[in-house]
């Protein structure tokens, strides 16, 4: 008979297993060590780290959901939450930029391109040697991506691509400096295809920098203008007309990642918020002894505990070569972003004068939080897709392990 006890004492739902526990040990060592004593400064003058995005690739962060046959580290999507939740606590922009290198790059390229676009592509990105991203939406189509109107026209060996991707994490370096690498997607006809698009490719340019962003400050977010783009048909990921699929399964690594984000940021808040509230007195006690003070950490410590098991769990569940946690992916964006926002409202609220200023971290968080209810799908979005995906199989709302 299983010994239930024994499960329950030696679970840690948080780190599964000895590679998640080391895995979790050196990021925060990294994260300790080398974001934490840049995030202030990056996040202050708006921009971009690229020493630190190579020190990721040093590490093998980059390749965390690619085979190890195929340069990569080989493992699943719960060491991914925990890469980006231990990024967050210092510098969620820099989280941020990460994000759209090995998500939505890496691993939507990983698991939808062929052998030679492997060999030829994966080196440069898990090296960190090139940047990626990701282009999905347009100035007409946000919410709303299927109404994409960027264009791909087969002409030979060569796509002719023409359109706008705006919101472009790490579509540059800096303002003069194209990233190198991105998954764009395009229709052709009526049916959307995905295309991997170079800098250097014949009508490819940087467009608009979306400068003076509330948050994620040390990420990038430019336009990516495609004007006649020359992309050959050896770039093109999967069959013509296909790659539909591709964006709504990488779609939900995308949340449950960002989801991440917000719970590494609620990590940052509550420490800092608990240990202000020990050392501060006010009327003769610390401020932890009274009772409104309470209320912000314990609720805010419960909230956070809360989202943090739904996202472990969603996360232990993903297979990322299924479609197969879509509410849950949505379910988790939706109460983490919040959690995050509002963790870190408390933090400001506990701090006093003392949170509204950069010093002391919350208010960055504050500002950082906000994104996740908007970036990788909004809120709206969110509670639509789980109203539509419950009325179609309301089984999940009992379904266990
Ligand atoms: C910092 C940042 C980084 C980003 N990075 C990337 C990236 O790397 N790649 C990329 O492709 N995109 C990126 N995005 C874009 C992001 O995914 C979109 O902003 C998001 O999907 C919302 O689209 P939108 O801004 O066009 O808002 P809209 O779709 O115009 O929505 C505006 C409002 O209307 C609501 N709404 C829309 N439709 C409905 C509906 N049917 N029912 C109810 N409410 C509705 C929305 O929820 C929202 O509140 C980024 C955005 C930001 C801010």
């Amino acid at each position: 008979m299983l010994d239930a006890t024994q499960e329950l004492t030696t679970f840690d739902l948080f780190n599964p297993t000895e590679e998640h526990r080391m895995l979790r040990e050196m990021v925060r060592d990294f994260v300790r060590s080398e974001v934490e004593p840049q995030a202030e400064e990056y996040n202050r003058e708006e921009k971009f780290n690229t020493a630190l995005h190579r020190r990721c690739g040093e590490l093998g962060l980059h390749g965390c959901t690619v085979s190890e046959d195929d340069g990569g580290s080989g493992m699943d999507p719960l060491a991914s939450v925990i890469i980006h939740e231990e990024l967050s606590w210092s510098d969620p922009g820099f989280a941020l930029a990460y994000l759209a290198h090995s998500i939505l790059f890496v691993n939507n390229f990983y698991f939808n391109s062929n052998d030679e676009q492997r060999a030829r592509i994966l080196p440069q990105v898990l090296s960190g040697e090139w940047l990626g991203g990701m282009g999905m939406t347009e100035p007409g189509a946000g919410t709303d991506v299927l109404a994409m109107t960027t264009s791909a026209v087969r002409d030979g060996d060569i796509y002719r691509l023409n359109g706008r991707k705006i919101w472009i994490t790490n579509g540059g370096y800096d303002s003069e400096t194209l990233g190198d690498v991105f998954l764009i997607y395009a229709k052709v006809g009526e049916k959307i295809s995905s295309f991997v698009v170079e800098k250097g490719m014949p009508g490819f340019a940087l467009g608009q920098k979306f400068a003076d962003k509330l948050g994620m400050r040390s990420s990038m977010t430019f336009e990516l203008v495609l004007e006649n783009c020359e992309v050959p048909v050896a770039n093109r990921l999967g069959e013509e007309g296909d790659s539909k699929i591709h964006m709504m399964r990488n779609l939900e690594i995308e949340r449950v990642t960002l989801a991440a984000m917000s719970l590494g940021m609620a990590m940052r808040c509550l420490e800092v918020m608990v240990d202000y509230a020990n050392q501060r007195e006010a009327f003769g006690v610390p401020i932890r002894q009274h009772g409104q003070i309470q209320h912000y950490i314990a609720n805010a410590y419960a909230q956070y505990k809360a989202a943090r098991i739904y996202v472990y769990d969603t996360a232990r569940r993903m297979r990322l070569t299924e479609t197969n946690q879509r509410v849950d992916a949505d379910g988790v964006k939706l109460v983490a972003a919040a959690m995050g926002k509002s963790v870190a409202d408390a933090a400001i609220q506990v701090l006093g004068g003392n949170g509204y200023i950069a010093e002391y971290v919350v208010e960055r968080m504050w500002r950082d939080a906000k994104l996740i209810e908007i970036g990788g799908g909004t809120l709206e979005a969110h509670e639509k897709n789980i109203t539509k995906d419950l009325s179609r199989d309301a089984s999940w709302i009992t379904r266990g392990a």
